[in-house]
């Protein structure tokens, strides 16, 4: 295992690092009004690499001033839709033009390999901006014939006003941080809101980064605010801001649910994108090969720290074996390091606090029951990694089969029919996405039927793109990012009858 060392910063992001990190307010960069900071790690050497401004509720509440008076008469709240298009779309651009350079700031905040920085992390949020501009022109109201049956004879034109919803509160994790915000910012802009964003405290560059693009690209001042700062102050100021009109928020379940409790003061629209334990099952008719090096990668990708991750495997019963050997051997195989290292498969977790996390859950396995058959333990430091994992023996009680635990860590479950399955892979609190391998298609539309998740993948895992909708089931979420779904989050739908 190797690990980077601050000399091996990029020269291109060392000038950005050295330089203060501020807020963007009402299109200026500027010091939190407490004047605080706080550290920003890289996950890979547990060195200190940047200060990021600490904003709080008063910074929120200016965030909120600019943000309205955008919304409320400036010059986004005038601008035709198509040159809204245009400029959501220079957005992407822009990002597509520093992609080396963002892709090296995600891996270094975050931890995770270049090469899937650039390649899923940054491409996918250039392509998120460029599908959301095409929507600025096309958001439509309907006509709707009336028969009103107390006024008979009565003539009425009647139709719908679609309107962005106003001043948007987002919220976001730290495992895709850029891609996050593109998610979130893409739509609320292709609608015509205005935005406060706040990046989570553990990765909060390559959004200040997005930040100075936003401005280059000429989303006018006060459109899009960043905030950095913690959850229980930055975050909780947004929830419950009086004049904030909605607030989309992505990460754990238990933060979701303070922020519905947050945002019923004014009654703000919510939608939430929180966590998974999502199924990935593999049946003896499947392609083994193909299933084995998926359902790895459904749980080692982003070093398990994705909302979709599969987490619980289901293996149908006379290959759970060899299905369990081979991801196995993928596990134990895996090169863990370094991001910066171009041969590295699996980088550090995020931060101290999510390594802690998982290793007490890798320890209440082992106490439970569940046998470790890769991994099992944690790396020594300095940098916060651990070993892919592998358990087998795992039992629906146990608390690594129930709950989420966002990292390298994968339960391997028997089962012997399709009626056993459907049963097993629905019996969770979650339901945010699922897979299935197979070669049977009655078997799969089946399940992707049955199944309780807002994504089915067949004979594939973790497949993303802009106009495909994404969202959760039960305490998964509510609301769908991306595609057309997307837009409905951000828009007021108002009705219009004329007595002709
Ligand atoms: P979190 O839910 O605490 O943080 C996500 C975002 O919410 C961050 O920006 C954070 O600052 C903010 N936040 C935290 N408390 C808040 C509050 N009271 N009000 C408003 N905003 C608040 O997630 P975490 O603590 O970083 O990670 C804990 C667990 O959450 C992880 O182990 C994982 O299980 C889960 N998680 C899920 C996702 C996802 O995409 N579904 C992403 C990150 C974390």
């Amino acid at each position: 295992m190797s690990t980077a060392t601050a000399s091996s910063v990029p020269a291109a992001l060392q000038s950005f690092l050295s330089q203060p990190k501020q807020l963007l307010i009402g299109g200026k960069w500027v010091n939190s009004a407490s004047g605080k900071h706080f550290d920003v790690f890289d996950p890979a050497t547990d060195q200190v690499i940047a200060q990021a401004a600490e904003g709080d509720a008063a910074d929120v509440d200016r965030a909120v001033k600019a943000a309205r008076a955008a919304f409320d008469g400036g010059p986004w709240s005038k601008m035709t839709a198509s040159n809204r298009g245009r400029l959501i779309w220079r957005v992407g651009e822009l990002i597509e033009e520093h992609a080396d350079e963002l892709a090296q700031l995600e891996t270094l905040d975050n931890g995770k390999p270049l090469g899937v920085a650039r390649a899923a992390d940054v491409a996918l949020a250039a392509d998120m901006f460029r599908y959301m501009a095409g929507w600025a022109t096309k958001i439509e109201g309907n006509t709707i014939p009336l028969n009103v049956p107390y006024a008979p004879g009565g003539e009425f034109h009647a139709f719908t006003l679609k309107e962005p919803i106003g001043v948007v509160g987002q919220i976001i994790p730290w495992n895709f941080p850029l891609l996050m915000a593109a998610w979130k910012l893409g739509p609320a802009l292709a609608t015509g809101c205005t935005i406060v964003l706040k990046p989570a405290e553990q990765t909060p560059l390559s959004a200040i980064r997005l930040g100075e693009l936003i401005q280059e690209a000429g989303i006018p001042d006060g459109v899009v605010n960043i905030i950095t700062g913690f959850g229980e102050t930055a975050g909780a100021a947004i929830a419950s801001h009086e004049q904030i009109d909605k607030v989309a928020f992505t990460g754990s379940t238990e933060v979701g649910k303070l922020i519905i409790g947050a945002a019923a003061g004014n009654l703000k629209k919510v939608t939430l994108e929180l966590g998974g334990k999502s199924p990935n099952v593999v049946y003896d008719d499947a392609d083994l090969d193909m299933a084995i090096a998926g359902a790895a990668d459904a749980i080692f990708f982003n070093q398990g720290q994705v909302c979709s991750a599969g987490s619980r495997l289901f293996v149908q019963k006379g290959i759970y074996d060899d299905v369990v050997a081979g991801v196995s051997e993928i596990a134990k195989n895996l090169k863990v390091g370094s991001g910066f290292d171009a041969s590295t498969q699996m980088g550090p977790l995020v931060s101290r606090e999510q390594h802690d996390r998982v290793t007490r859950f890798l320890k209440a396995g082992a106490d439970q029951g569940a046998e470790a058959v890769a991994g099992g333990s944690a790396i020594d430091g300095p940098g916060y990694f651990v070993q892919p994992t592998v358990l087998k023996h795992a039992t629906e009680e146990m608390s690594v089969v129930r709950e989420e635990i966002f990292g390298p860590v994968v339960a391997a479950m028997p089962f012997e029919n399709d009626g056993d399955l459907i049963a097993q892979a629905n019996n969770s609190a979650y339901g945010l996405a699922s897979g299935i391998w197979t070669r049977d298609i009655s078997k799969a539309h089946r399940f992707a039927k049955a199944v309780k998740a807002g994504t089915v993948w067949i004979n594939c895992y973790s497949i993303f793109d802009a106009a495909l909708p994404f969202g959760g089931y039960k305490q998964s979420g509510w609301g769908r990012e991306m595609g057309h779904a997307a837009l409905e989050n951000y828009l007021q739908t108002k009705s219009v009858c004329i007595s002709l």
